[in-house]
């Protein structure tokens, strides 16, 4: 495997000691927890233990006062063992917690910065039956009545729902306005009329939880809207614009691993009398996806470096993202195809990483959208 260099000491400290919670303590729970998805408490127990659930809060809020770039590197170690794992600190961290310390009054960092690096999964839930790529055509309701707000409607597709006591919900409060009426709300599991529906039975990274929530008169107090009224759809960009340099990380640490067990096997598969490894037709093979791998880890970190420096990091992350998750698929592809016939089975961990390598062009912006945004910025350049 490629060497760490262009990361500090200290970061390449932190990635080893995450990789090594990874495969302590996630590895021998994998293919248990994508058989029954569902994630392991003990794993996800751990992840709050190490500190990976409260990355960038700050450390008298019970935080790591780390960076952003921690957080993504955090999210790379873990899904070279599981991508599953990965996902539930992803969006804890770049989603929930960035949106909370961004947009977060004092008394909302109060209230619940502290108890996401504790012991609080969170969620992040835009999305709905019918708005996915047009995210702003939700129909999710917010009524303002006394003291509080009522919401009403439905939300799909929403990871770590299971397992969440804390929801970064949109609505529109004010549909008149169009999108300027969609805002933040922050929702409690136990607030009256919400609920967790149906969960996902899914493809690939199965032992992390996707679900319906279920809004139906759901009071939330007034002081839990996050950031203004009406600025919800600010909100939802800037986050995802940084969420999707995490989904980037995740398909980089899925790739790394998935070239990291091809290679171990190669090395002792003979045929012919010698290795698999020995045909220079499997030594170009692998040296591309070396290749493949290098380039969208400088992708996936150049897009978190920009982010923590303060610089404009939009296009980047959305070339990060869109690259490292075509870079994943081919990858973790190639990896079944090298493994032969026992890489179509669940004796060895690729296949599992072939199915989980396809919601990286999917979830927090599909690649048609990563497209959209990549070719914007070229006539902002032009
Ligand atoms: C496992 C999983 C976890 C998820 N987690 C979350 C979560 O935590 N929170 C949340 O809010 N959402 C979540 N999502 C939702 C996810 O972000 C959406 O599924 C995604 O944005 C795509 O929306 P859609 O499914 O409605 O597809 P659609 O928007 O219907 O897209 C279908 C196809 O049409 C293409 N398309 C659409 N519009 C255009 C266009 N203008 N130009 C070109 N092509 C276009 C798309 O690229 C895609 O190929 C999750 C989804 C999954 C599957």
């Amino acid at each position: 495997m490629t060497p760490l260099t262009i990361l500090s000491e200290d970061e390449r400290m932190f990635f080893d000691t995450v990789l090594a919670f990874a495969r302590e303590r996630v590895a021998p729970q994998v293919s248990s927890m994508d058989a029954a998805s569902t994630l392991d408490p003990g794993v996800l127990r751990g992840l709050f233990e190490l500190g990976l659930m409260g990355i960038e809060s700050p450390s008298e809020r019970g935080g790591g006062g780390s960076s952003f770039f921690s957080a993504i590197l955090a999210v790379q170690a873990l899904a070279r063992v599981d991508p599953s794992v990965s996902v539930v600190v992803d969006v804890q961290n770049t989603l929930v917690n960035n949106a909370l310390l961004r947009w977060g009054t004092d008394a909302q960092k109060e209230r619940y910065l502290g108890k996401l690096a504790s012991e609080w999964v969170g969620s992040y839930a835009l999305s709905e039956a019918g708005s996915g790529s047009d995210a702003f055509a939700l129909k999710a309701r917010a009524e303002r009545r006394g003291d509080r707000w009522v919401l009403n409607g439905r939300k799909l597709w929403i990871t770590n729902a299971a397992e969440s006591s804390l929801f970064v919900v949109f609505a529109n409060a004010d549909p008149g306005q169009g999108y300027k009426g969609i805002t933040a709300f922050l929702v409690e599991r136990g607030f009256p009329g919400f609920a967790v529906g149906k969960k996902e039975h899914k493809l690939g990274i199965r032992a992390s939880s996707t679900c319906e929530l279920l809004l139906d008169d759901c009071e939330v107090p007034a002081e839990n809207v996050l950031g203004e009224l009406g600025r919800g759809y600010k909100i939802a960009i800037l986050t995802l614009n940084e969420g999707r340099i995490g989904i980037g990380a995740q398909m980089l640490g899925l790739a790394e691993g998935a070239l990291a067990h091809t290679l171990d096997y190669v090395r002792q598969r003979k045929q012919f009398g010698k290795t698999i490894a020995e045909f220079q037709g499997v030594e170009f093979q692998l040296a591309r996806l070396a290749l493949d791998v290098e380039a969208a880890r400088l992708l996936v970190y150049n897009a978190a470096r920009l982010k923590d420096a303060g610089h404009d990091f939009v296009n980047e992350a959305a070339m990060a993202k869109l690259f490292a998750s075509e870079v994943a698929e081919r990858t973790a592809s190639q990896a079944v195809d090298l493994f032969g016939g026992v890489g179509f089975t669940q004796e060895f961990p690729v296949e599992k990483l072939y199915r989980d390598a396809k919601i990286g062009k999917i979830y927090e912006g599909t690649t048609n959208m990563q497209l959209q945004t990549i070719a914007r910025g070229l006539g902002s350049k032009s």
